[in-house]
């Protein structure tokens, strides 16, 4: 395991991502960042006060577009080394200047919104009369009409927006930077410790001893920390809610819903439905974890840990390839191929190395292939994480492939279908693959804690707490480091009883995940889990056809939410997606329950 990392200058060039895709050279990036905020500029000039014209609107929203394609060029090319060495300082330092020009273009270019809202509705429905494939685009604008401000406001808005950034920035540097994890000890024998080390490694640790002193040194940190990370977090939502009441929302969850489109029935039926009807169902799962390991109680440092850590399944990278072949066969030949290409483009950064970031994302543009960063240590949970983020750029691919770039962004609400999906694909092909009892029981235990665990509990934990931190924002007080472990403490309490024992440092989970600062972002998770999980299933019994998946994942943003997902033969405005899902995983956890009964015989 990652004990040791190496430089990432030491790292094989074909186990890194290749961003000449993006621009061949570090010259033509540099003549783009210097080009585009004058092309701006002409833009302004040529469309500013003119676009009450037909003919003129579609030709500038065109030009616009063109300009947004360079835009999130730049952007990825200045965040995406960033990433993956935090310690390099001249990409630091390109991330800065990018985000420098990006300011000044987006506040060159908010004009173009704030004019565009003005048009009235006839020139409006004359522009989707002549060009439907706007109609989502102006769908966005009748909404944003309601919440726009004066033009120079908005220009004030855009040139501050790095500043927005900032307490998000301050939470990382203190969390990676800043923090010194040290070592820990166990039995004579000293460990080195960092938040990537911890979050990746340690935290599933078979062996308790190590496990548990691994997550005191981490919490004993952390929480060393906690009111500078506090103080930026309150900033950001302070922030939120002042723009949310600028734009004239009485409340922050109305205001950070509207993006997604979705109603604040959706977000409380989400949240509400998984604390009160899932928390068994999980608490059933850890409690079988704890006999099946022989602990003497299962506590927070102990959850994460694997159901059968000693069958591991080894796996290269070459290897992964076969599972794409196969797993994802389920969606077509064409589908496939298109996955398959990120090999040998060069799509994803596999490499181990110090000062890359922890966890793994994808990252889609328009125009150009997307890009995943993950870290391959050769384990099968490696194809788990592969398979995920494939599923975000076999979406990113077909929504772009089949929109125009003022449309081609699906809601957040349904951002991680997609990927589950493709996750559920590889259990579907593993568990049917082995004859082994063992085998069926760590596929389906790695569902569940690879799969479910993180992005159906974890994260529906943050979005429970986070509705009370901003419950408390949306009554005009305020909180600090202590009032934010006492949520914290008081949702993980609720969601897990009895069956785990709550030890000191569970509360700073509130410190650890950047998604804090992106809004109403981590309910989505379990959304989108929500939305694959019942395809997924109606496809499999032959309720749905594949083909209205393969629909759904290259609408982009042509339909709100709720509409999106009837494609795919999913209505999300009833509890079925959910309780199906919750009774899918029961079953589940009861058939591994089983299998651990045959084992034992
Ligand atoms: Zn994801």
């Amino acid at each position: 395991m990652a004990e040791k990392l190496k430089p990432r200058i030491d790292i094989p060039e074909e186990l890194k991502w290749d961003l000449t895709a993006i621009f061949e050279t570090q010259e033509e990036f540099e003549k783009v960042a210097e080009q585009l905020p004058k092309d701006v500029k002409i833009f302004a000039d040529k469309y500013s006060g003119k676009l009450d014209n037909v003919e003129l609107l579609i030709e500038a929203i065109q030009a616009y577009e063109a300009l947004m394609a360079k835009a999130s060029h730049l952007e990825q090319y200045g965040i995406l080394p960033v990433s993956v060495d935090i310690l390099d300082s001249e990409a630091q330092q390109q991330a800065r200047h990018v985000s420098n020009v990006l300011a000044n273009v987006s506040a060159d270019l908010s004009f173009f919104n704030s004019q565009i809202q003005e048009i009235d509705k006839t020139t409006l429905n004359q522009l989707i009369e002549k060009e439907p494939k706007y109609i989502p685009f102006v769908r966005k604008i009748k909404a944003a009409k309601k919440a726009k401000l004066d033009p120079n406001v908005e220009k004030a808005l855009a040139q501050l927006s790095p500043t927005f950034e900032a307490p998000s920035e301050l939470f990382e540097q203190a969390r990676s930077a800043d923090a010194d994890y040290g070592t820990f000890e166990v039995d004579g024998k000293e460990y080195e410790l960092s938040f990537v080390l911890y979050e990746e490694v340690y935290m599933y640790h078979k062996n308790p001893k190590i496990r548990r002193a691994a997550y005191d040194q981490f919490n004993k940190v952390l929480g060393q920390y906690q009111n500078v990370v506090a103080t930026a977090y309150y900033t950001h939502l302070q922030s939120e809610k002042t723009l949310a009441t600028m734009r004239g929302y009485d409340s922050i969850f109305d205001y950070l819903l509207e993006s997604q489109e979705v109603s604040q029935d959706l977000y409380h039926r989400q949240i509400d439905m998984i604390m009160n009807d899932f928390a068994p169902v999980m608490r059933k799962f850890v409690t079988h974890l704890k006999e099946v390991h022989g602990l003497d109680k299962m506590t927070y440092a102990d959850l994460k840990v694997d159901l059968d850590p000693d069958y591991t399944t080894p796996i290269t990278i070459e290897e992964s390839k076969d599972l794409v072949k196969n797993a994802m066969a389920p969606l077509g030949e064409k589908y496939v191929n298109m996955i398959l290409r990120s090999y040998p483009e060069r799509w994803t950064d596999f490499a181990q190395n110090i000062g890359k970031r922890s966890g793994a994302f994808c990252s889609t543009t328009y125009g150009k292939h997307p890009y995943v960063m993950i870290t391959w240590t050769g384990e099968l949970t490696d194809a788990y994480t592969l398979f995920h983020e494939l599923g975000h750029a076999g979406q990113g691919v077909l929504s772009n492939e089949n929109n125009p770039l003022t449309s081609a962004e699906p809601s957040l609400y349904l951002i991680e279908g997609p990927s589950t999906f493709n996750e559920l694909l590889l259990t579907d092909y593993l568990q049917n693959k082995s004859e082994d009892p063992r085998m069926e029981r760590s596929v389906l235990s790695k569902m569940i804690s690879k799969t479910y665990f993180h992005n159906f509990v974890t994260h529906l934990l943050e979005a429970a707490y986070q509705r009370e931190v901003y419950k408390l924002i949306d009554a005009g007080k305020s909180f600090d480091a202590k009032k934010l472990s006492e949520i914290k403490r008081s949702i993980l309490e609720q969601f897990w009883g009895d069956a785990v024992e709550l030890e000191p440092g569970a509360e700073l989970t509130w410190m650890r995940q950047i998604h804090y600062y992106m809004g109403l972002y981590p309910y989505t998770y379990s959304a989108g889990l929500t939305i694959a999980t019942q395809a997924f299933l109606k496809i499999k019994s032959g309720e749905e056809k594949v083909d209205g998946w393969l629909e759904f994942l290259a609408l982009g943003g042509q339909k709100v939410p709720s509409e999106a997902t009837l494609v795919a033969g999913v209505d999300i405005t009833t509890d079925r997606p959910l309780s199906d899902t919750i009774k899918y995983l029961d079953q589940s956890v009861d058939r591994i329950i089983e299998l651990t009964g045959e084992l034992n015989n």
